[in-house]
């Protein structure tokens, strides 16, 4: 399968940042993965526009519904209509400073199917809860309640973000990482039986290119999502070369 280097910015980027894209889409014309990056939402259509065919847009979030009374959200459809082609839904940030729930990242990936959309659901336990020996279970209770019925290769994506490890410069060992990755394939598989094969897993937390290439060769690691490192083009170029 084609790999995913995805970058988040987070709540990083102005116009300016535009710059780096155009940096990016100049350095790789050709990338050998699919390479996204989901800015705030603000620079989504600009950066769509800027971005060139070789690199895919999304967001980092939408709202479950299509329209209507939620002030300060943007639903899958206003995501498609600025040209993205991705959401991120579930990532650790959203789950720990909004209260999402494994039902209300469910409810936004569908919605992302719903608009034609791309869901990329993120997934991983805290530090407390791996000393305490409980990574794979906790992991593989949010691939079932966040991943919904019907999930296809074609439209998502389970990223694998230890809460510990993003934004840290920590990355668990590459045994941690398989383990955990073999782990959801398997669990996705035993639910979507062979179309699981072709269902991307990345891994997010800390990916740099100085670490990126022996991650990439990590079982069942099939890109990556990146925060910090994604915001310049120089450095995601070098991942998305260690993904080549
Ligand atoms: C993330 O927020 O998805 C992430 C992986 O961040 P960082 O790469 O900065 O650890």
């Amino acid at each position: 399968m084609r790999k995913l280097a995805a970058g988040n910015w987070k709540m990083n980027g102005l116009g300016e940042s535009l710059s780096e894209i155009r940096a990016l889409a100049e350095a790789h014309p050709a990338p050998a993965c699919d390479v996204l990056i989901c800015p705030p939402s603000t620079l989504l259509a600009r950066l769509s526009d800027a971005a060139g065919d070789a690199i895919a847009t999304g967001a980092q979030d939408c709202h479950a519904n299509e329209t209507g009374a939620h002030t300060g959200d943007i639903s899958a459809e206003m995501v498609a209509d600025a040209g993205g082609t991705y959401v991120i839904v579930g990532h650790s940030e959203r789950r720990t400073d909004h209260g999402e729930t494994d039902d209300t990242v469910n409810a936004k990936a569908r919605a992302a199917w719903r608009a034609g959309l791309s869901a990329i659901v993120c997934v991983g336990e805290t530090l407390a809860q791996r000393e305490a020996g409980e990574a794979l279970s906790v992991v593989g209770a949010q691939v079932a309640g966040s991943v919904p019925d019907g999930a296809r290769a074609a439209n998502t994506v389970v990223a694998y973000e230890p809460v510990w490890a993003i934004g840290t410069g920590k990355v668990p060992t590459l045994e941690e990482i398989a383990e955990v990755h073999d782990d959801i394939r398997a669990r996705l598989k035993a639910r979507f039986g062979a179309e699981a094969d072709g269902m991307r897993l990345l891994y997010g937390g800390s990916v740099k290119p100085g670490n990126a290439a022996e991650i990439f060769g990590t079982s069942n690691v099939d890109g990556a999502l990146v925060g910090g490192a994604s915001l310049k083009a120089e450095d995601f170029g070098g991942i998305i070369a260690a993904l080549a």
